[in-house]
């Protein structure tokens, strides 16, 4: 990934709630899947190295089900089930290794990112953006402003955490307010937008990766 294209891509994906690292990532790894489900038809070492690490996880597999490819799916999970059934005739099967090599690939992806992404906020012209129009979700934001490594951007990530706290702040008080006119009492006062999608983008924002 080249980093100006990168930054720019992080520009491009400031959009209101939800968290503009999470969608470069997605896409990023959605285009290693592509190339993964292609390849793997006809590379049988590719097949092995992903297969070796006892298959999908749960999350990876989902999205490379969605990425579709009824082939490629059909040749590496009959592959690995082919693994998994001669595992469970012997009286004691190996334990399943922990995470997948997607999981692997995602952490070198979100590292290049959050680093270009700490790179765009020293730019005043990023950083209006995002407070215009972006926000990011809870794991990157432990990521980048609380991370004590990044120290070196102390007065930079000062400004990246006062706008983001505000937004939070702003949700919070959307939930509580559409929480309150829940009540009957209140019941005819009209939801404002914000109100009405705050509940399903605080999901996102607050969703743990691992
Ligand atoms: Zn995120
Ligand atoms: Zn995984």
């Amino acid at each position: 990934m080249h980093t100006t294209a990168l930054q720019q891509e992080l520009m491009d994906a400031l959009h209101g709630h939800t968290c503009p690292l999470c969608a470069v990532i997605e896409r990023s790894l959605k285009t290693q899947i592509g190339h993964i489900l292609y390849e793997s038809v006809n590379d049988g070492i590719l097949r092995s190295r992903y297969i070796e690490k006892d298959g999908f996880c749960h999350r990876h597999g989902k999205l490379m089900r969605a990425v579709g490819d009824p082939l490629a799916h059909a040749i590496l999970y009959g592959h690995l089930l082919k693994m998994r059934l001669s595992s469970w005739q012997k009286p004691r099967p190996k334990p399943l290794k922990q995470g997948c090599l997607l999981c692997v690939r995602e952490t070198e992806i979100e590292t290049h990112v959050i680093s270009a992404f700490t790179h765009c906020l020293k730019a005043d012209d990023f950083l209006t953006a995002y407070r215009n129009n972006g926000l990011v979700c809870q794991d990157h934001f432990h990521q980048i402003a609380l991370n004590p490594a990044r120290r070196a951007h102390a007065e930079v990530l000062e400004g990246f955490k006062r706008v983001t706290l505000d937004k939070y702040a702003q949700l919070l008080h959307h939930l509580e307010e559409l929480a309150r006119k829940h009540d009957y009492r209140y019941a005819d006062e009209p939801r404002t937008q914000a109100e009405r999608v705050a509940w399903q983008e605080i999901v996102d924002l607050l969703g743990k990766k691992r």
